[in-house]
């Protein structure tokens, strides 16, 4: 689907800040003035042009792909450059193919979706006729985080773009090369008032958040989800959370443990365990707990012990994020917690976390109080199978649920006794890895939903449309009210 031209007419070179790049390591701010200068030119456009047809949007998200196909190798050197250390591979895997699939899920179906304008109509309005226009919403805000910063800016973009929308997107201050980067990379491949990236930490992501967009789309932690979402009532802007939390994978007595130990150290370790849909804790039967640990940690040595692996581990991204790894690990072991980390783990270099594994582990630990996002992984012995739902529902709704074991009936009970964003059985996080699913939180882990289709309502208006005909049964309900107004309500309701 690649081919090289600029999108739309009329696009001088978006904006000014392409030549202003910040001092590496540094994230320009966009003071409010243009935050606000920005919106307003996005507004004029969608007045002028409400709705742009399917082929200028798929014209939009072939420059998308042009994006990451064209540019893979800057977006993987400027996100190794700002995590200190992040696996080429996993850039490939999670921020190229991941988003590659993503907007070109989006280019073969947005006709189907936008054209998708069926309705039945009530048997008392009969003949007339229904339907339900898939309208953009206007201009889109989209708040990304720093854990995969391209992927988590550009799908909820591509959804956007797809769905007719304009989209002003800010990344986060915490990978400001690769921020800097999707700037110049947006400026030269779109139209400035139909998509562009503004940059800066939490001052302008407070500002963004104040704007009145037609709808708002914030990934990140729940802590500062609260925040945008009490900034967005302020202008009636609604709101998509995507947030964070502690997902369990509850491993049962049946489950294939070495193949449990694989998948679940894939999950964890993956950029070093910063993933939102990441394992967070294991719960397991005691006996189960005691003879999975030493099958992760072999994994773990298989992966990344000794040189074997290095670069496929990623870096934490920052000192600060580093010492409150440290700190969790520190706290779980003063309160009686073992360590288990794999000998020889050379990566330690740099801010390379070695993977760790707790045992022993408690509910009142912080490593338990708090979403990890890093490579620590407790296991927690809980005596029978049966409360796992309960621990689970006692708990902050998590986003993703992962469940190990043969027995089906088991394995539903399970999620129907529990609530989640997301569910893998028998693997760690690949429900996400799919463009037709929902993928969202629910309760403290998000609220809305997007990826496929359902991302492509939450940024469409749905505008129902009732064509009433000439000859029509409900002009017969007009007052004044008699005899007539009473028959047919009361047939209306018996055959409602
Ligand atoms: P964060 O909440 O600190 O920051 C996210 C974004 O919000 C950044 O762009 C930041 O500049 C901006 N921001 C900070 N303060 C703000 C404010 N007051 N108003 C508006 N914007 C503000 O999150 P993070 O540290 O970048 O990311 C880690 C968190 O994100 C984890 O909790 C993780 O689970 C979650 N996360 C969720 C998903 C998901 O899809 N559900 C994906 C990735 C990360």
């Amino acid at each position: 689907m690649v081919s090289l031209h600029k999108v739309e007419h009329g696009g001088a070179a978006n904006d000014s800040a392409a030549s202003e790049e910040p001092p590496a390591g540094t994230c320009a701010e966009t003071p409010p003035a243009a935050l606000n200068a920005a919106l307003g030119a996005m507004r004029a456009a969608v007045r002028t042009r409400p709705i742009p047809d399917i082929e200028t949007r798929r014209t939009w998200l072939r420059a998308l792909e042009r994006i990451l196909l064209l540019h893979e190798d800057e977006i993987a050197q400027s996100i190794a450059a700002d995590f200190g250390g992040r696996s080429r591979h996993e850039t490939a895997l999670a921020e190229i193919f991941a988003t590659v699939s993503a907007v070109r899920h989006n280019h073969r179906h947005a006709k189907r979706w936008a054209t998708k304008d069926r309705a039945i109509t009530a048997l008392h309005l009969l003949p007339g006729r229904t339907r339900i226009i898939r309208r953009p919403l206007g201009v889109v805000g989209v708040v990304s985080p720093w854990n995969y910063p391209v992927h988590l800016a550009l799908v909820p973009a591509a959804g956007a773009l797809a769905a007719g929308n304009r989209v002003l997107l800010k990344p986060s201050e915490l990978t400001p090369r690769t921020a800097a980067l999707l700037r110049r990379l947006v400026a030269d491949h779109f139209d400035p008032d139909v998509f562009r990236v503004v940059t800066g930490g939490a001052e302008t992501g407070r500002a963004f958040s104040r704007l009145p967009f037609d709808h708002l789309f914030f990934t990140g932690s729940t802590e500062v989800g609260r925040r945008v979402a009490a900034a967005a009532a302020e202008t009636l802007t609604p709101v998509t959370l995507e947030l964070g939390g502690k997902s369990p994978a509850v491993v049962l007595g049946d489950a294939d443990l070495s193949l449990t130990a694989r998948r679940l150290a894939f999950g964890k370790f993956l950029n070093a365990g910063q993933t939102c849909v990441a394992p967070d804790y294991v719960l397991a039967a005691p006996e189960t707990a005691s003879r999975l640990a030493p099958l992760i940690l072999r994994t773990v040595e298989e992966r990344f012990g000794g040189d074997h692996g290095a670069d496929d581990y990623s870096c934490i991204i920052s000192q600060r994020h580093f010492d409150r790894l440290r700190a969790l690990v520190e706290d779980a072991v003063a309160r009686g917690a073992q360590r288990h980390q794999p000998v020889g783990f050379s990566g330690a270099q740099g801010r390379r976390f070695p993977p760790t594994l707790l045992t022993g582990v408690t509910p009142e630990m912080r490593v338990m109080q708090e979403e990890i996002f890093g490579p620590v992984l407790p296991i927690v012995a809980l005596g029978e199978e049966d409360r796992f739902a309960a621990f689970i529902g006692e708990r902050a709704h998590p986003l993703a649920l992962y469940v190990f074991g043969k027995d089906k009936r088991a394995v539903d009970r399970l999620i129907a006794g529990t609530q989640s964003g997301g569910v893998t059985v028998n693997d760690t996080l690949w429900h996400m890895a799919q463009d037709d699913v929902p993928f969202g939180g629910v309760g403290e882990s998000g609220m809305g939903a997007y990826h496929g289709e359902r991302g492509f309502l939450t940024f469409s208006h749905q505008r129902a449309v009732f064509e009433q005909s000439r000859m029509a049964g409900t002009d017969l309900l007009h007052p004044p009210y008699g005899r007539t107004f009473s028959r047919i309500v009361s047939v209306l309701k018996r055959f409602a």
